[in-house]
């Protein structure tokens, strides 16, 4: 038979699953010797069983009895009598804590004549009233769902009647009629008379605990914090004890150390002559902690005490309740801790000096999420006006600046000195130069791995996207927004990336102390340092000495390699050569594709050559002695091309207008136009681009590898080490790749032959197709290494598309519970993460040296990364910025 009531003394912490924290805790607590009032719990079994066939199990009735009946004998007092009642609480507590999401009722065991006896042996008339009338409230809005206001509109005009506001002005007399009024809205409410014996009581309080699992707002609760749905709670009946029986009595909460800072010292508040709800109700102004040394100098000796002997033992912040009752301490509930991730380094740092733990557990006590909240600059809080509209958390940050509506006013006005936010519906890769631009992105549509969205993270730069709620009206330069408001150009918005909220006008912000430290302009042990930066460099290195995956950058230029490297990144592991081919260069990518004859091709990627070059210089000389991985060019060539209904209406006007001085440019655009036309696409994601590009313009990917090449050999006749890889991207079937491998081994020849040193890059491909995931044996036979193209990958083997799905329906999916966090944000073990497994495993069977990577946004994204160290990749390479918290979380996974 199995058992579903446990006194407290049977317990203990890890049993969780069972008791609910509350329980196992005061289990923990009971048998470390601390003065925890007496009890037992009820499991979360019981309460499963509850739940899924509507009654409670038959033996439940009887344990409980026996328990109740030990806990009399060991009181002295039988619950509910007459003469000297035990009155008990009954609590909720499941594994995961769900503060104020269940259901409590104290008091249970009085009724018309146990308040009496109350009364007696306390000698105290009003507080057995009190407690009375507590209870039938706390009942009747628990367990018969009364609403609240029923009892409070009755307390309150006995406060009235009484000219009096606050409870303590209500006597006992007062309190007894109340109890009468309190029984008649019972019985009108609920039909039924307030239950007068005690055992029906405590059997009808336990079922109401166990009908509040399911309560709306828990459902809600659990939902937000992902919290499974079949746990069930635990139910704790203890032996009541009270704070408020005079000045001598109290209630309060207290942490060991500051949740805020991690600061040791005595934090919490204090009520006098209050029990526990009061102080959480904030029916009056609590007390600082340290005001009880004070009052009641005894009791705040031994609550000092038992605070250290709980560290000591949780080796952990713990966060206690207690209860004071004539000048007794009762330790009523602790737990380890919530804080904020500032507290949470430096704590884990304390503990480590104290003894109190090894560093790799200090390790384990941090995330990276906490690391990375820590990196963002902050708005501040308190000066935050009512939001304009909300968005996806894109990038996060907080970003001020005056409202722009196009890419190229972005880069004029910050040229002239100004901050601006670049509001887009959404953005495309001519915007880079405005992203660069601006403070922040700001954006109408598209998900967290739309254009805007990868393009700022990877700079660093602040952005929401996707908020729905705003219109952007690019001709009239103005955003429209929720309750008619109209933000024109110029005007000033804040974003905040951290959170996904927009606001009109000027936030301030906080800078982050923990970036200047990555950056370098902070020491830890410098005199601007603080004990937060050097915890997060403490940690950092103990990652980094644990870990097994590398932690490369994704940058495209010489700038974000640099940072990149400060930041701690051991290479580059995609450099998407995209952006090389805007701004003017725009020119030559035109005459490309209009190019009828070889001479015209080669002449237009003659001038492009020594640019790219150029690019390429600076981005190995900043990563000199590292891997550079070199992306060819990925992109359908219509997004380097005039949009076409632009186009279409330049050339119909110009007709029109038919000038003859304008003659050479109307051939000229009609020939783009015609150009635009053959190469516009419905779905350019899966059109020509990547190796497929390469494969039909011919001589694009061999002038790109030609640039690779002389930065390298001109680098290196400066003594630089330079060491690009070059990687092919989009690759389906293994001849595509062959054949581009063969062109590149040409030109690398070639420039061999020309300087008289030989380029031994490795030439690898990207693995972001399906297919190319299921036939990758294959594919290794012609490629050094492999890196998996996550976002595509999720794409093609979702069959979303990343620009359009996240805004579109994907918050109806996360609701469902499809999946419990978007698949481009952490990777789809199950679907994409096989696909994964497959190729690592085929790829390395056929090449056991092969060097395998991951370059998609899900190389910065912490879950993530413990799968990727599972599989037993070489390294991920994510966002500068993401970069610290990838080491961390490597150094956590290879600990596990
Ligand atoms: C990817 O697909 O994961 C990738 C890194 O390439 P991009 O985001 O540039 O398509
Ligand atoms: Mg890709």
């Amino acid at each position: 038979m199995s058992s579903y009531v446990w006194a407290f003394a049977e317990g203990g912490k890890d049993l969780k699953d069972l008791l609910g924290g509350k329980g196992a805790n005061l289990a923990e607590m009971t048998n470390l010797g601390l003065p925890v009032p007496p009890g037992f719990t009820i499991t979360t079994e019981a309460c499963r069983v509850y739940l899924s066939t509507g009654t409670q199990p038959p033996e439940l009735a009887g344990q409980i009895d026996e328990h109740l009946a030990e806990l009399e004998r060991v009181m002295g007092r039988r619950l509910g009598d007459p003469a000297d009642p035990l009155l008990v609480s009954v609590r909720s507590g499941a594994k995961f804590s769900m503060p104020g999401m269940m259901e409590t009722v104290l008091d249970i065991g009085l009724n018309d004549d146990s308040v009496r006896g109350l009364a007696r042996v306390s000698g105290d008339e009003r507080f057995a009233w009190d407690s009375y009338r507590r209870l039938v409230q706390m009942f009747g809005t628990t367990v018969l769902g009364i609403a609240d206001e029923d009892f409070d509109d009755a307390l309150d005009a006995a406060k009235r009647a009484r000219g009096t506001t606050d409870d303590l002005g209500l006597g006992a007399a007062d309190l007894r009629a109340l109890v009468d009024t309190y029984k008649a809205v019972v019985a009108r409410r609920s039909g039924a008379e307030f239950p007068q014996d005690p055992r029906r009581q405590l059997e009808m309080a336990v079922r109401a605990v166990f009908d509040s699992w399911n309560a709306p707002r828990a459902i809600t609760y659990r939902r937000q914090e992902h919290i499974p749905t079949d746990l069930g709670t635990a139910v704790n009946v203890q032996v009541m004890v009270y704070g408020n029986r005079g000045a001598d009595s109290g209630s309060g909460v207290a942490f060991t150390r500051d949740p805020a800072t991690g600061e040791p010292g005595v934090y919490g508040d204090y009520l006098a002559n209050a029990q526990g709800e009061d102080v959480v109700a904030g029916i009056r102004n609590t007390l600082p902690l340290a005001e009880l040394e004070r009052l009641d100098p005894t009791s705040y000796r031994a609550l000092l005490q038992n605070m250290a002997t709980l560290e000591r033992h949780y080796r952990d912040l713990c966060d206690i309740e207690f209860t004071i009752e004539h000048g007794r301490l009762w330790m009523l509930q602790t737990r380890v801790g919530k804080r904020t991730a500032a507290a949470a380094f430096v704590i884990a740092c304390q503990l480590l000096d104290d003894g109190l733990i090894d560093a790799d557990e200090a390790l384990r006590r941090v995330t990276g999420a906490q690391l990375a909240q820590l990196m963002f600059p902050r708005f501040d809080a308190d000066a935050a006006p009512k939001t304009l509209a909300t968005g996806m958390n894109a990038s996060p940050g907080a970003a001020t600046g005056a409202a722009v509506f196009d890419s190229a006013t972005a880069v004029a006005r910050a040229a002239a000195g100004e901050r601006v936010i670049l509001v887009r519906r959404e953005t495309n890769p001519d915007d880079l130069a405005g992203i660069i631009a601006a403070q922040g992105v700001l954006t109408s549509r598209g998900g967290r791995t739309s254009h805007a969205a990868v393009v700022a993270r990877g700079l660093g730069r602040t952005c929401v996207c996707g908020a729905e709620d705003l219109e952007v009206d690019l001709a009239g330069r103005r955003m429209l927004a929720p309750g008619g408001v109209t933000v024109v150009e110029g005007e000033l918005l804040s974003i905040d990336g951290t959170t996904g909220e927009v606001f009109l006008g000027e936030v301030p912000v906080v800078a982050s102390p923990v970036v200047r430290y990555f950056d370098g302009e902070l020491h830890p042990e410098g005199p601007d340092s603080d004990e937060l930066v050097r915890a997060v460099h403490r940690l950092l290195a103990h990652a980094d000495s644990r870990r097994r995956l590398g932690v490369r950058a994704n940058a495209d230029t010489g700038q974000d390699a640099a940072r990149a490297r400060r930041f701690g990144a051991e290479g580059v592991g995609l450099c998407r050569t995209e952006h090389m081919f805007l701004g003017a260069r725009r020119e030559q990518v035109e005459r490309l594709v209009l190019a009828d004859s070889d001479a015209e091709r080669e002449s237009a990627l003659a001038v492009l050559l020594p640019e790219q070059r150029d690019d390429f210089v600076m981005i190995l000389r900043a990563m000199a002695g590292r891997p550079v991985t070199i992306r060819l060019l990925d992109p359908p060539l219509h997004e380097f091309l005039p949009d076409l209904t632009d186009l279409t209406v330049r050339v119909a006007l110009a007709e029109q207008r038919a000038e003859p001085a304008e003659r050479a440019t109307l051939e000229r655009d009609r020939a783009l136009l015609s150009a635009v036309r053959r190469l516009h696409e419905q779905n350019p994601m899966l059109g020509l681009r990547g190796v497929r590009l390469g494969l039909a313009i011919p001589g694009l990917f061999g002038m790109q590898v030609r640039a690779i090449a002389r930065a390298t050999a001109e680098l290196r006749a400066e003594g630089v080490d330079a060491r690009p890889e070059i990687m092919v991207p989009l690759v389906g079937a293994v001849q595509e790749l062959d054949s581009i491998v063969e062109e590149i081994s040409a030109v690398l020849a070639e420039e061999a032959a020309r300087t008289g040193v030989a380029l031994d890059a490795p030439i690898g491909t990207m693995i972001e197709l399906p297919r190319a995931a299921l036939t990758a044996g294959r594919i290794a036979q012609h490629a050094r290494f492999f890196s998996f193209g996550t976002n595509d990958l999720t794409q093609t083997t979702w069959g979303f598309s990343r620009d359009d799905v996240e805004g579109a329906f994907f918050s109806r999916y996360l609701d469902l519970g499809i999946f419990p966090t978007s698949p481009f944000e952490t990777i789809d073990a199950e679907g994409v993460g096989r696909l994964i497994r497959i190729a690592v495993g085929e790829g390395r069977t056929v090449r056991p040296d092969l060097h395998i990577g991951i370059c998609g946004e899900h190389g910065g994204d912490p879950a993530s990364i413990h799968f990727f160290h599972d599989q037993d990749l070489d390294y991920v390479s994510c966002s500068p910025f993401r970069v610290p918290v990838a080491r961390l979380e490597a150094g956590r996974a290879a600990i596990g």
